[in-house]
């Protein structure tokens, strides 16, 4: 018989080990990369290749569209696109993960939060009511991930478009900008609403993915954008007619031109978010929402 406190592990087995154990199964570290940007200026693009490559390696990538347009995980699902959270809870009854989660290129769980109807409601709520619905629903227990990719609208940083930044979503932020005033602008605004959060304690600017559009003096333009907002370019992503080749074949461009120089690029991409973001402890967790006050 085993005398009190005595466990049936063998002796080099501590209690102190064990407890660390049980941190780490209860604690399930991720990577959270939030992709902001203006809109059009190729974000979802940009997030579907970092995810397919992160995927191709043999990560479980979650993919999380937050923008209205609801077009994020094209790419990844090619005509198997997921009804989006906030289409399903319109439509009423039990919902269930399974119908809003789609299995798209090289096993990457696409999400899509969707909008309002035109003309109805407000873009931001919606991002909040359905990331509600995914804590409801457990999505991150149940799924797993290593790592989650929310695209993000980044032209109005409201309550809602913020959502990821807040509440211990996002970790990461990274912004996809050109050298075109527009689009630069959004990324500023982003950074400070970023260090506006800072109190949380949890998001930080992991800087900008030059998404090259052929600005005259393009590098030094982002580059020097990204000095003033305190922080740097990280990647430059060149312009390439391989992304439209495969987009019309709704694509992306590592599962659908795996071969090219375009797919390399993408992949050197994900190894750099990768590299610059940090896998830490806890999921969603919504706190107290401060939220969109329109
Ligand atoms: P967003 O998600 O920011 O609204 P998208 O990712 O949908 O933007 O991209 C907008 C358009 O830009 C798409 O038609 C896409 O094919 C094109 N695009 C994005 N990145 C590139 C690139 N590096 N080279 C060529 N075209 C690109
Ligand atoms: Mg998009």
């Amino acid at each position: 018989m085993r005398s009190a406190g005595e466990t049936c592990l063998p002796a080099s087995v501590t209690r102190a080990g064990i407890n660390l154990i049980i941190q780490a199964v209860i604690t399930r570290c991720m990577r959270r990369i939030a992709v902001y940007g203006k809109g059009g200026i190729g974000k979802s693009t940009t997030s579907s290749n970092v995810s397919d490559a992160l995927a191709e390696k043999g990560l479980r990538v979650m993919q999380i569209g937050c923008d209205p347009k609801a077009d994020s995980t094209r790419l990844l699902t090619g005509t198997e696109r997921p009804a989006t959270v906030l289409q399903k809870m319109r439509d009423g009854g039990e919902l269930e993960l399974d119908d809003i989660v789609a299995e798209g290129r090289h096993g990457v769980l696409c999400v899509e939060c969707g909008g309002p109807r035109p003309g109805m409601g407000c873009a931001g709520r919606g991002i909040m009511a359905a990331f509600a619905e995914l804590e409801r629903l457990d999505a991150m227990d149940v799924c797993r991930p290593d790592v989650i990719v929310y695209d993000v609208l980044g032209d109005v940083v409201c309550g809602g478009f913020a959502m990821p930044i807040r509440n211990g979503y996002a970790r990461d932020v990274f912004v996809v900008t050109s050298g075109e005033m527009m689009s630069l602008y959004a990324a500023n605004n982003i950074s400070e609403a970023v260090a506006g959060f800072r109190e949380d304690g949890y998001a930080r600017f992991g800087g900008l993915i030059q998404n090259s559009r052929g600005v005259a003096g393009e590098d030094g333009l982002v580059d020097a954008a990204a000095a003033e907002m305190g922080s740097r370019t990280v990647y430059r992503v060149p312009r390439s007619p391989a992304v439209q080749e495969c987009e019309a074949r709704l694509t992306t461009v590592v599962s659908g031109a795996p071969d090219s120089a375009q797919a390399e690029e993408y992949r050197r991409l994900a190894q750099t978010l990768y590299d610059l973001s940090e896998d830490v402890a806890g999921a969603m967790r919504l706190g107290p929402l401060g939220g969109c006050d329109c």
